[in-house]
């Protein structure tokens, strides 16, 4: 290969060219020189692909940075001598040194949007991959929420297999690379197009795009390196949590594939409903009734909170509907730690089905009140004076 020019020097940029001014450069190069357009200038199609080599590797920050620092140097990794002494990258940036015809895949992805090109994506999935994520639906009560608790959760799930360690093989054998792929997990097909050659890329069939082949596959997971395995967990349930709070298990979703990590369990809280408090957020509600002589006199009652009875005093006089508030009686809050209040709502109750004694009672009641107006009933009939004149 004759001696290579500098990336830069190539799309006529300087060093600082920001990302803009690099592909501005680089598409009116890609268009002087396309093959297409260049049919009797039997170099166009070099130094097209000298150009696409500069971009792909100038608007990739990582492979520019690589290039800025270590020179062609960083890329070379095609024939003898591969990753040997001198090439800081190792293997890292393999599949990345003959640009040739997949230089002109490259272009015509830009080109074209890659559409129509093979049904497999470029890059065959053989790396590790993550577990799937579990979910798990759970009824709490409303206690439970108010004051947290521990749960059993009943998982059937993936786990690794423990004879073979997840890779499938039997104990004392080893995955083999795959002839076919020889373990790139792909498959590389050049076809000659108008353009020249164009290369097909597509997950190695053999291998199913893992690079790997099992000869000698595991008993107990038949290969897969993956077992099912019933499993019950203790999810720990923080005070505060609310109908529909999610809960976040990390790493106890299912185990993951070519050494990829577990997926994690996320458990979705339902809050049953109480019998006597409602909630709104940190903020717990209940209704509490009384009699008319309680609302009337004043009285001390017993009002249930989440933390035991309490007394509460309903003062002289008390309309129907008053809202009391005990403070800290509430939920405590997730976020700070704080505890909500307890609102009390006071439900006046008309006595019915008295006896006459009762009757007579009240009869002599009205009597000594002796027909004269409160003060909220006289600002009621004077509003409404109005409207029958
Ligand atoms: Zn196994």
């Amino acid at each position: 290969m004759a001696e290579k020019r500098d990336y830069y020097e190539v799309l006529g940029v300087s060093k600082n060219a920001s990302a803009d001014e690099l592909k501005k450069a680089y598409h009116k190069l890609a268009r002087k020189y396309h093959p297409d357009l260049n049919k009797n200038d039997p170099t166009a199609a070099d130094k097209f692909k000298e150009v696409n080599e500069a971009y792909s590797v100038l608007s990739d920050p990582q492979k520019k940075a690589a290039y800025d620092q270590y020179g062609h140097a960083a890329f070379q990794n095609g024939g003898a001598g591969a990753g040997g002494a001198g090439n800081p990258f190792g293997g890292g940036f393999q599949g990345f040194g003959g640009f040739g015809g997949e230089g002109m895949d490259d272009i015509f992805n830009m080109f074209f949007g890659g559409a129509g090109r093979g049904g497999a994506g470029r890059r065959a999935d053989n790396g590790p991959r993550q577990g799937t994520d579990l979910r798990e639906d759970m009824p709490i009560t409303f206690e439970e929420a108010a004051f947290g608790t521990e749960k059993k959760v009943r998982l059937n799930r993936e786990e690794e297999c423990e004879t073979c360690h997840g890779s499938g093989a039997a104990p004392g054998s080893m995955p083999e690379t795959c002839p076919d792929c020889h373990g790139t997990g792909e498959i590389r097909v050049t076809q000659n197009s108008l353009f020249g050659q164009v290369v097909n890329v597509r997950s190695c069939p053999k291998c199913h795009g893992t690079g790997k082949i099992v000869t000698n596959p595991c008993k107990d997971c038949h290969g897969t390196g993956r077992v099912k395995r019933r499993r019950i967990l203790t999810v720990k349930i923080p005070a505060g949590v609310d109908n529909g709070s999610r809960l976040r298990v990390a790493g106890e979703g299912e185990a993951g594939l070519r050494g990829g990590r577990p997926g994690d369990l996320y458990v979705y809280l339902y809050v049953k409903p109480h019998a006597f408090f409602e909630r709104e957020g940190t903020t717990v509600a209940c209704e509490v009734p009384i009699n008319i002589v309680q609302a009337t006199l004043g009285a001390e009652v017993e009002v249930p909170t989440l933390y035991g009875k309490v007394k509460v005093r309903i003062p002289e006089g008390t309309q129907p509907n008053k809202v009391l508030r005990l403070k800290g009686k509430g939920i405590v809050s997730l976020r700070n730690g704080r505890k909500g209040d307890q609102m009390v709502r006071i439900k006046v109750v008309i006595p019915t089905g008295l006896s006459d004694a009762q009757k007579e009672a009240l009869r002599k009641f009205a009597e000594a009140e002796g027909g004269s107006i409160n003060p909220e009933e006289k600002s009621f009939w004077n509003k409404i004076k109005g409207l029958f004149k």
